[in-house]
């Protein structure tokens, strides 16, 4: 039998960013996973960056860590959630990615004394990577989820990209457009026409949509399919309305009410086989029944108006899946650590609060109010979890006050304190002198093993973990003995003992005050919650009791 070919499908945005694209390229993941189809999401960026690690989080959001150790868009973060799939490199392009190795090739004599051009050799290398992840996943179908919305330059070499892969494999490429539709107050009815502009900006660079998903508040009326249909000379059955719902779990769902798999499936050719979705399906629709609230702070300094939602969206998410699992409804509340350094009777709203999270972070800025946060949450016995940076501020506080060595710190936030309780990691030394910033932390999945009987090994349940890491300094082994004789316990580490990965107070000393230098929120999953979250939500919901 004659091989089957990989389906490849483009999901591009139109009319406007920020809609959900990476939302809806990993609910057609799922969808399609949940009819027994191998897939991968491939995520590809504009920018000039080679990856996400050195654009500010306020910016750009979350930096998603792969178990390989890529600093990637957060949208990564959402495919592993929604396809519990493992994300890597090879899931992840930039246009400087592109380049760089197109450059690179050019300096090997690759193209052989032929002059290289944008047009077609940057589009050609765009091709290749795509079919790298599809080879090394395996995938059967694979979802291509394009940054930007059309009509922008920088988006132009990617859309040849489709173009020139729809040319060659004609039955085998599908475009999906994530489009808005507006609904002006003055009208109060949706409106298509951006819709029709981005459809023509599509058809001018030779691509034409295999189905609208028309995201807006309400559910777009059949006049407004039958238009956009009219205008895409698509079955109507191909305008899939995707309206605000209450979770982001609830699109896939709405995607099969849609009936969006199987009309999908059908027009790749495929066979649409029966769906498996059912705990999915159970999960969005318990999040909408619940109503006990937990009621958790978030200490952290990467604040703007548009911004902390996806500058901690592995942390929310964390929280959510742990929150549901326990029957209660996250309440998230946004913390600015510096208030606390201006004006310190500030920390008493912290009493008000389940529990806190100090998330990771970098650089001086703000880690005063979170040294103190941590602090008022040990004597005040409030949930403490602290992630990366939160476990470093900790240990921190804890050296200060405890210990009594009043000037600790980290060699990030004081390189000439005297009490040095976080170092620079040995590896990192030269590379901060050479200001070698790009992708040279510790980086992705470190096994380490837990103390027995440990908050953390009762949570985990075993004792030997791997969890993914993003740092530069870490614990400096020189204050391991006298802070645990002070009662500090380092619950995890690396398998050599070298590297202090788990910070700990016991039971008997605090309801919960834990810290990792890893990131667990990368592992959380909406229906297995990491173990982690869940015990601390867990501490949280006690504690309100
Ligand atoms: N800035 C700290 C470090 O580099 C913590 C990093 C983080 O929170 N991801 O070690």
């Amino acid at each position: 039998m004659a091989k089957k070919e990989t389906k490849y499908i483009f999901v591009v945005g139109g009319v406007m960013s920020s809609v959900g694209k990476g939302i809806a390229a990993s609910s057609i993941g799922k969808i399609l996973q949940s009819r027994g189809y191998a897939i991968a999401n491939l995520k590809a960026d504009m920018y000039v960056n080679l990856d996400a690690g050195t654009i500010r989080p306020a910016e750009h959001g979350e930096v998603f860590v792969g178990e390989d150790g890529v600093e990637a868009d957060q949208d990564l973060g959402n495919y592993e959630r929604f396809t519990n799939q493992i994300s890597t490199r090879e899931n992840y392009v930039t246009t400087g990615q592109i380049y760089a190795e197109v450059i690179r090739r050019e300096r090997n004599l690759e193209y052989e004394g032929e002059d290289v051009e944008v047009y077609p050799d940057i589009p050609k290398e765009i091709i290749r990577r795509i079919e790298v992840c599809q080879k090394k996943s395996e995938a059967e179908i694979m979802v291509i989820e394009y940054g930007g919305t059309v009509g922008e330059y920088q988006l132009l070499p990617f859309l040849e990209a489709a173009r020139m892969m729809k040319s060659k494999k004609h039955a085998d490429v599908f475009v999906v457009l994530i489009s808005y539709l507006p609904t002006p107050a003055l009208l109060g009815e949706q409106k298509s026409k951006p819709t029709q502009h981005a459809v023509t900006d599509l058809y001018s660079v030779g691509l034409n949509p295999d189905f609208v998903i028309c995201r807006s508040e309400r559910p777009a009326t059949d006049d407004i399919k039958r238009t956009i249909s009219n205008v895409c000379s698509l079955p109507i059955e191909r305008i899939i309305s995707a309206p605000d719902i209450y979770s982001i779990y609830d699109v896939p769902v709405n995607f099969e009410k849609e009936n969006f798999g199987a009309i999908l499936l059908k027009t790749m050719g495929l066979p649409t086989r029966k769906k498996d979705l059912a705990d999915w399906t159970a999960l969005a629709a318990k999040i909408k029944t619940i109503n006990k609230e937990v009621k958790i702070g978030i200490v952290g300094k990467y604040f703007n108006f548009k911004s902390c939602k996806d500058t901690y969206i592995s942390v929310i998410e964390s929280i959510n899946h742990a929150s549901w699992g326990l029957n209660h409804k996250p309440n998230v509340i946004w913390l600015d650590s510096e208030k606390y350094e201006k004006d310190r009777s500030k920390l008493k709203e912290l009493q008000d609060l389940d529990g806190i999270i100090v998330p990771g972070g970098f650089g001086k800025r703000g880690t005063e109010g979170m040294i103190l946060a941590a602090n008022y949450a040990r004597e005040n016995k409030i949930p403490y979890f602290g992630l990366c940076l939160g476990m470093q501020i900790m240990t921190i506080s804890y050296a200060r006050n405890v210990l009594g060595l009043s000037d600790a710190n980290s060699t990030e936030m004081d390189s000439d304190t005297k009490n040095p309780v976080i170092a620079t990691m040995a590896d990192q030394v030269e590379k901060i002198k050479n200001k070698n910033y790009g992708a040279t932390m510790r980086l992705g999945a470190y096994p380490c093993l837990l103390k027995d009987g440990s908050v953390a090994a009762l949570a985990y349940g075993k004792k030997s973990i791997s969890e993914r890491h993003r740092h530069r300094y870490e614990v400096n082994n020189a204050y391991i003995e006298p802070l645990e004789k002070a009662g500090f316990v380092f619950s995890g580490s690396s398998p050599d003992g070298r590297l202090m990965e788990i910070a700990e107070l016991s039971k008997n000393e605090h309801p919960f005050y834990l810290g990792t230098q890893f990131h667990p929120e990368f592992k959380s999953r909406p229906l297995t919650p990491h173990p982690l979250f869940y015990a601390f939500v867990k501490a949280c919901i006690s504690k309100k009791k």
